[in-house]
């Protein structure tokens, strides 16, 4: 038989998976995809490609792709035109306001979107609807990250450029799996420890990287905190800080002094279950390095005390002087998903206008409203709703009207049975999707979507570098950008938001934010990326940060005195298992793109993790179906006995919507962002054989 045709046109493009920002050429011939390759030159990925950029793309052409809008009639979801759909959506959100108000009417925005996307549903909701309640899906990943950053250093985003890992002595990974979530990171995390550097892995999974490390902290999930002020007491105690970097740049060091005295490494023993020989060696690894890096996930953000577990973190970077003094690679979030960055940098926050400006700010309402020739008086000050109180309002009747882009809310939020019951209770739920997923379905006006694999725009990756997105093909059928639906959206209520191409309202976007003046696709078109803050049109964009001062209002890093507290929940009698759940390597989040496609081969269920101990004691096996249960719902699984897992605690991912995983989850979140805690859930196991 013949061979694959060659391409006829190459596209240079940035992945749509996760937040790494591989630089990608897509190779198409008409409207089919020939390859998807990495960019040799890209600057973060230099010539490589996972599992999922490379191999998961037919979901684009898959049978189920939606390409039509849908509208439900009796019940039912039915195939209409756009003018029917949009005119629907438009008088179900004018019903909505005529009846509660703007506050009755709230957003989901992705950071599967681009930030033009991002900028655009922002400004609809709060020129068009008159309300801050939108936000997007960082809420439920690192919104920890972006509070405990900007409280320790000023900004919300990693303080150094990757690249400043390759001159790292000493790495510390906690509560992430790169290998698996992140592969292209995983692997050139994996290359500097093979030439040299030594490794801290601190996480309970023995994950990927655990088998290469030094010292590997296993502690007990929801116990990060009390294990980092663990390794904080030793570097004090053993002056392993930089006492004029303290002296200079740094507030804070007497409380936490004060507070570190309980947590000698006995205690901190007791409280995490990491023995306290094995803390103070990975406490003497890291505060003894020349170049000392964390790079660190959602292990550390998932949980009730995320921001403090990110705040304990950058504590250990600042007692080391390893931020802001280019000796190390300071503090660096490894993002999700692919612009989970740029959807909070663009402003869809329920507090924060484009570029972390507060909306309760007279001066940045003003700001705002110049670039968008409107009165000030017309951007409401008052912050909106969370993504978890939109649910909560829903499900009070508060709630009347809830637009959601390209999230499967039902598929990844925690608490899921509680978060369907909001949709059904919510009179209008209009949703951007690709597929009909498990959100879609419970939706009232569904439109088709393009993929990332067909839009223009910019991403912004974990190291706050704008990249450029660029259509490779076109959206099947009638599906269109979610740039093109906003703006048909507010052009059916009557409203004009201007910025009639991405580029444009990138450029609004650079007038409105001074962190991003400097960004244009023009520049990005001749220049590659640009790590922000880029506040000069000619000026380079920052990929190290904070070199001069930090942009705190004192100009100085802050330390955090947060005690150590537990979850919400641990296990007993009743639940005695502590479920972590987390991503595999060949799926991304609700697999809606990735099942359908290839990868599906190579992980065709959710699998429960077991340690073989536990798995005895249950008398399950290898590929035995099991009922795990918490105090919220029911999942279903197939059993996978290894060693990953310690005893006691089981892990599975939630790629497959039908097991339910999310039904376990709690309704625990960050006392400071509402970022759930999905990392510890106690559950147990029902199953024939069961213990
Ligand atoms: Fe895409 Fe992330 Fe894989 Fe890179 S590592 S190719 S950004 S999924």
């Amino acid at each position: 038989p013949p061979g694959p045709r060659p391409p006829t046109t190459t596209t240079r493009t940035t992945c749509g998976y996760c937040g790494v920002g591989c630089t990608l050429e897509v190779l198409t011939r008409g409207e089919e995809t020939v390859a998807v390759l990495p960019a040799r030159d890209g600057p973060v990925n230099r010539g490589h490609a996972c599992v999922k950029s490379r191999f998961a793309h037919a979901f684009r052409t898959s049978p189920e792709r939606l390409t039509r809008p849908l509208l439900r009639r009796d019940g039912r979801l039915e195939p209409v035109g756009w003018d029917e759909a949009l005119d629907h959506a438009a008088r179900g959100l004018r019903a909505a306001v005529a009846a509660g108000g703007p506050e009755a009417v709230a957003a989901i925005s992705s950071a599967r979107a681009t930030n033009e996307e991002n900028y655009l549903i922002q400004k609809f909701m709060r020129t068009v609807i008159g309300t801050n309640s939108v936000d997007n899906c960082s809420r439920l990943c690192h919104s920890p990250s972006a509070a405990g950053l900007s409280a320790a250093f000023g900004l919300s985003g990693g303080t150094d450029s990757f690249d400043d890992v390759e001159r790292a002595d000493c790495l510390l990974v906690a509560g992430a799996n790169p290998v698996e979530a992140h592969p292209v990171i995983g692997a050139r995390l994996l290359q500097r420890v093979l030439r040299g550097a030594r490794l801290v892995v601190a996480d309970p999974r023995a994950v990927g990287l655990a088998g290469h490390a030094d010292v590997h902290l296993r502690p007990r999930p929801g116990t990060n905190v009390a294990l980092f002020h663990g390794l904080a007491r030793v570097l004090l105690t053993e002056g392993l800080t930089d006492e004029e970097f303290l002296r200079e740049r740094v507030t804070g060091l007497p409380e936490l002094a004060e507070l570190l005295e309980d947590y000698p490494p006995k205690r901190v023993e007791a409280i995490t279950g990491v023995p306290a020989v094995d803390l103070v060696a990975a406490a003497r690894l890291y505060g003894r390095a020349k170049q000392p890096a964390i790079v660190y996930g959602l292990g550390v953000t998932e949980h009730l005390h995320g921001t403090d577990g990110v705040r304990a973190l950058a504590n250990l970077a600042i007692l080391r002087g390893a931020v802001g003094t280019g000796r190390g690679y300071g503090v660096n979030p490894l993002r999700g998903q692919n612009n989970v960055q740029g959807a909070s940098d663009m402003g869809a926050l329920p507090d924060l206008l484009p570029g972390y400006q507060k909306v309760t700010d007279p001066a940045t309402r003003e700001r705002a409203a110049r670039v968008w020739g409107c009165e000030a008086a017309e951007i409401p000050a008052r912050p909106g709703l969370r993504i978890p109180d939109m649910f909560a309002a829903a499900r009070a009747g508060d709630l009347r009207a809830l637009w959601i882009i390209g999230e499967d809310v039902c598929a990844t939020d925690p608490d899921a049975t509680r978060v369907a019951q909001a949709l059904e209770a919510c009179p209008l739920v209009i949703c951007h999707e690709l597929f009909l997923s498990e959100t879609a379905r419970r939706a009232d006006v569904v439109l088709p979507a393009a993929s990332w694999l067909e839009k223009d725009g910019t991403f912004v990756n974990f190291d706050r570098r704008f990249q450029r997105v660029r259509p490779a093909l076109a959206p099947p059928g009638q599906a269109r950008s979610d740039f093109a639906i906003v703006h048909a959206l507010a052009a059916a209520l009557g409203a004009d938001l201007g910025c009639a191409t991405p580029a444009a309202a990138l450029a609004e976007c650079a007038r409105l934010a001074p962190l991003f003046a400097g960004v244009s696709h023009e520049r990005l078109d001749r220049e590659g990326a640009l790590c922000w803050p880029v506040p000069d049109p000619d000026g380079p964009g920052e990929a190290r940060l904070y070199t001069e001062r930090f942009a705190t209002a004192d100009g100085r890093a802050h330390l955090a005195a947060c005690p150590y507290l537990p979850p919400g929940e641990e296990p007993d009698e009743d639940y005695p298992l502590v479920l972590v759940t987390g991503r595999r390597w060949a799926h991304y989040n609700s697999g809606n793109m990735t099942r359908r496609t290839g990868n599906l081969r190579l992980e065709a269920v959710d699998r429960l993790d077991l340690h073989p101990a536990d798995a005895a004691r249950y008398g399950l096996r290898d590929g035995d179906p099991v009922t795990v249960e918490s105090r919220h719902g029911r999942a279903r699984l197939t059993v996978r006995i290894c060693g990953e897992t310690a005893p006691g605690q089981v892990f599975c991912a939630f790629h497959f919507p039908a097991s339910g995983v999310n039904t376990l989850t709690s309704g625990h979140a960050d006392t400071v962002t509402s970022c759930p805690e999905y990392k510890v859930t106690a559950v147990r196991l029902l199953c024939d054989r069961g213990a």
